[in-house]
């Protein structure tokens, strides 16, 4: 349709967001669906976070606030800043935004101009190279190996920078693998980034905290302290504290971005909701137990559907250092048929027949640009992990 902009044919629709709706709407439609699907806790909000969403309802917290951040919050997360990652960025260094989404988004359109290169570790978050593209940039791919527990090495990272070169997007751990970069791995792609003054780093450290012993979370500002004047620092309440509907993202970096990031905003949503910015300063600044409370059991349930996989005939799955997703390798299953006489030629074929004639949905490794995989989001509970692991064990059985 000639309608449509240009921009449009860079774009395709979220296959993470499109494989999670369609896994509802079989569920809601009466089908036997376990949803492995979408990134996001299956816990309830904490309490405390839910009363003070009903407070600012009740005592009126329901005006515009300012387009990228209330006062009160922004202290918040500056505060949340200097306490767990030891970065000091000042209230006019912070922006809040409807997700970690936005944030990247209003970051990459405040930046790229045709041609600008962004280089991106693969298997990368879906939305990462599309995000580039509507700004304008050219996503360059660096593959993260199997063998390489999904990490890029330093001598990658250097083989991919040009002149061009305006940022890398940085995700640890990682969405989809799970892949933490821990301080020595960090510190030496930091020395390659010293010597390119001109590539700006853009940290995706939205699992913080869904980080496994003996792996410690660190972000890359932190290590090189030398790096902070070039990186925008981005998170979010949405995974840590099973927040996904509230949508409020964040970000700490250098004033000028964070205020054309705000100009940018204040042209388009304006601010956040205002009930969920509320929500969101409980959550920084209330109780923290819920974090330590959840996390063993991320860790147990990783633990579980890892064992399970790798009993699989034809699966190989390393075992992720944070965040809530394993990467199987199914290398062992391409090129086999399934009993209705269908060739399971890439891993979309294999997600495609897997939910048909199991029910169970995941999405395919080609949507974060390493295949043949898919990735398996393990926040649901064990019996339904147990479940699903027993299901695409019998349909990797039936591949002949
Ligand atoms: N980040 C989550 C995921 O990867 C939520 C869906 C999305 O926004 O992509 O499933």
């Amino acid at each position: 349709m000639n309608f449509l902009s240009a921009r449009m044919k860079a774009v395709r629709p979220s296959p993470t967001v499109a494989i999670s709706t369609l896994a509802q709407e079989m569920k809601a439609a009466g089908k036997d669906v376990i949803g492995l699907a979408a990134g996001e806790p299956d816990f309830d909000t904490p309490d405390n976070i839910k009363e003070a969403a009903k407070a600012a309802i009740d005592s009126g917290k329901t005006k515009y606030t300012a387009p990228d951040g209330m006062p009160e919050l922004k202290r918040a997360i500056a505060a949340k800043f200097s306490r767990e990652n030891g970065l000091d960025y000042g209230p006019q260094q912070i922006s809040v935004a409807a997700g970690g989404k936005q944030i990247l988004f209003n970051a990459l359109m405040a930046t790229l101009s045709p041609g600008d290169e962004v280089i991106i570790p693969a298997p990368y978050w879906v939305s990462y190279p599309d995000m580039v593209r509507i700004a304008g940039g050219t996503p360059v791919v660096v593959d993260a190996k199997f063998e390489n527990n999904y990490k890029i090495l330093p001598r990658d990272l250097k083989a991919a920078i040009t002149s061009r070169t305006k940022w890398l997007i940085f995700n640890s751990p990682s969405n989809p693998t799970g892949a933490g970069y821990d301080a020595a791995a960090l510190t030496a792609l930091c020395k390659v980034l010293l010597q390119a003054p001109h590539v700006w780093i853009m940290s995706d450290d939205m699992y913080e905290h869904l980080s496994y012993p003996p792996f410690v979370f660190h972000s890359p500002a932190e290590v090189e302290p030398r790096l902070f004047p070039r990186t925008l620092t981005v998170n979010g309440v949405s995974k840590v504290y099973a927040m996904t509907g509230w949508r409020i993202g964040y970000a700490g970096g250098p004033e000028e971005l964070i205020r054309a990031m705000r100009t940018l905003q204040s042209q388009s949503t304006s601010n956040p909701s205002s009930i969920s910015q509320w929500a969101a300063l409980e959550a920084l600044n209330g109780p923290q137990d819920y974090i330590a409370q959840s996390r063993p059991i991320f860790q147990r349930r990783r633990d579980l559907v890892v064992e399970l996989l790798n009993d699989i005939r034809g699966l190989s799955c390393p075992t992720p250092d944070g965040a809530f997703y394993v990467y199987p390798s199914i290398a062992g299953c391409i090129g086999k048929t399934t009993p209705g006489g269908k060739r399971i030629d890439t891993d979309a074929d294999f997600a495609t027949e897997l939910l048909k004639s199991t029910g169970v949905a995941v999405v395919f490794g080609a949507a974060f640009g390493l295949s043949p995989n898919f990735r398996v989001s393990y926040a649901t509970s064990d019996d339904l992990l147990s479940e699903a692991c027993a299901r695409i064990a019998q349909f990797c059985e039936t591949l002949s």
